[in-house]
């Protein structure tokens, strides 16, 4: 590479027809290139880059010279299955980069470093968080205690705001007939993603992709009037769908997940304030969660829609209004909506700058037209709902997985699996251990006792390890006092404490949530 960059040869860009591709990759004998350009539209045209000897198909852009990198690196090499799938052939993947200059890559390097130092899959196993294995089948996710303990208190506070927020949460099935899935389309268009059926009684079963249709059931359990509305009805739904085992990917790319689902059915005259109210929803818990820079997205209509230009303009602007009167800054990302509907796509930015697409407001004309959705409207005539699917954190799982990376495991108190451990310095203390422990405990804090023999410089070790951000210490002359030693994880030493104190300030960052 130091040589073709010495040399500066000019890069430049050839075009050609799909045939002519074709028959120079063949030649080559490139079996997986000559299969890329078969799956290109015909009406596109094929581009390759040459510099020198060298002629590959290439989508580009790139630098007009090879002089202009100043800086490379190969970073690593995996292997990997053609497409993603376990079934063909398995290749050798090169990962390399390149920059300007020699300042840019020690940068990218640097937050590379990080991002590996905070991977989810790395830590999820030092702290004992969950696991995939392949005995169980790839992309299932099995939930620790620790692991399922951050989940529970993300759930709780999920249920609490939700209900806060004028939803009522309601559970549905994991499995269905499978007419339901034809009535839905999701057979037509889903099908790729979903498991095959099973049967039960002679019936075709189905494991459910999505919870969309169970919510639209129990609309339709009864005749519904405008001044119902808005109806808002939030499931934490574990849905299942086949990805290929080449994509999974730790708890980001996973074949079982719970969604934080909800559906939104209103009036028309509704959908802008019910809009605004999800995305003051979406960037309050964000923040909760430690999440405040935030990349808002607006999906348009797309080449292939079902409703009519009248739905369309209506939602879209509905859904521009609302984020106007949040004056939150936005683009526009023209034609990427759903065949059904215009949507919000909400990405978080986490603490090394990555961002994360996690929430989606999606207006749909499909399912309400397919499932004949109506409601007594205030004129007496039948009427369409309107339908909203949106989901915060996306699924728990993906939503973990981010909070993992973000916090690189360092929990703020209120999510940590272990809020404080308390350590003996000696054998005789512990009976003191013990009733500090049982008061914490009552508080609803999640502690535990480290009254083993090791030494208290290993203990101490132990507790950083496992990212606890309390350690109360406890030697013969705090139990004389009634007092604890406090070491805070983020703080440092706080110093020396009655008990009733410590037990005020963890449960008051508990309760705040800070
Ligand atoms: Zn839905």
């Amino acid at each position: 590479m130091g040589e073709i960059v010495k040399k500066n040869l000019p890069i430049e860009k050839k075009e050609m027809t799909r045939d002519q591709a074709i028959q120079l990759f063949q030649q080559k004998g490139e079996k997986f290139k000559v299969e890329i350009i078969q799956d290109i539209p015909a009406s596109e045209a094929i581009t390759c880059f040459q510099h020198g000897e060298w002629l590959d198909l290439c989508k580009g852009p790139h630098v007009e010279r090879t002089g202009e990198i100043k800086a490379f690196k190969l970073l690593s090499s995996a292997s990997a299955y053609w497409r993603g799938d376990e079934k063909r052939d398995r290749l050798q993947r090169i990962y390399g980069t390149a920059f300007t200059s020699q300042k840019d890559l020690e940068e990218f390097l640097e937050r590379r470093k990080q991002a590996e130092a905070r991977d989810h899959r790395k830590l999820g196993k030092e702290l004992d968080l969950f696991s995939t294995m392949e005995e169980l089948g790839p992309g299932l996710i099995l939930w620790h205690p620790k692991g399922a303990r951050i989940r529970k208190s993300i759930e709780d506070f999920w249920r609490e705001s939700h209900v806060k927020g004028g939803y009522e949460i309601v559970y549905t099935p994991h499995i269905a007939n499978r007419d339901l899935w034809k009535t839905s389309g999701h057979l037509d268009f889903y099908q790729d993603s979903m498991y095959s059926p099973m049967d039960l009684d002679g019936q075709d079963y189905q494991l459910k992709p999505m919870n969309c249709p169970f919510h639209i059931q129990i609309f339709k359990t009864q005749l519904r009037s405008y001044r119902d509305f808005p109806l808002r009805w939030a499931e934490l739904g574990t849905v299942y769908r086949y990805e290929r085992s080449g994509v999974l990917h730790g708890l980001l790319r996973v074949r079982g997940f719970t969604q934080d689902d909800a559906h939104i059915f209103c009036r028309d005259d509704q959908l802008e304030s019910e809009v605004a109210q999800v995305l003051d929803f979406t960037f309050s818990m964000m923040k909760t969660f430690g999440f405040s820079d935030f990349e808002v997205y607006l999906s348009t209509r797309p080449e292939k829609f079902v409703g009519t230009d009248a739905n369309w303009e209506h939602a879209t602007s509905a859904l521009k209004q609302a984020l106007e009167s949040r004056k939150i800054k936005y683009e526009i990302d023209p034609g990427e909506g759903v065949f059904y509907g215009p949507k919000i796509d909400v990405k978080i930015r986490d603490v090394i700058g990555r961002a994360w697409q996690c929430s989606t407001i999606q207006v749909d004309f499909n399912l309400p037209n397919r499932f004949e959705l109506e409601y007594v409207s205030d004129d007496g005539t039948r009427k369409q709902p309107i339908m909203v699917h949106r989901a915060l954190l996306g699924s728990l799982e993906r939503f973990f997985g981010v909070l993992v990376e973000h916090y690189a495991g360092l929990f703020p108190t209120w999510l940590a699996p272990v809020q404080a451990r308390i350590i003996s310095i000696s054998e005789k203390v512990v009976p003191y251990v013990e009733t500090i422990l049982e008061k914490l405990k009552a508080q609803g804090v999640r502690a535990e006792a480290d009254v083993s023999n090791e030494k208290l410089g290993s203990k101490i070790r132990s507790a950083e390890l496992q990212k606890v951000p309390y350690m109360i210490i406890c030697g013969q002359k705090e139990a004389d006092q009634g007092k604890v030693s406090v070491r805070s994880k983020k703080k440092g030493d706080l110093g020396v404490m009655v008990v009733e104190d410590f037990i005020s300030l963890i449960t008051s960052e508990i309760t705040n949530k800070n």
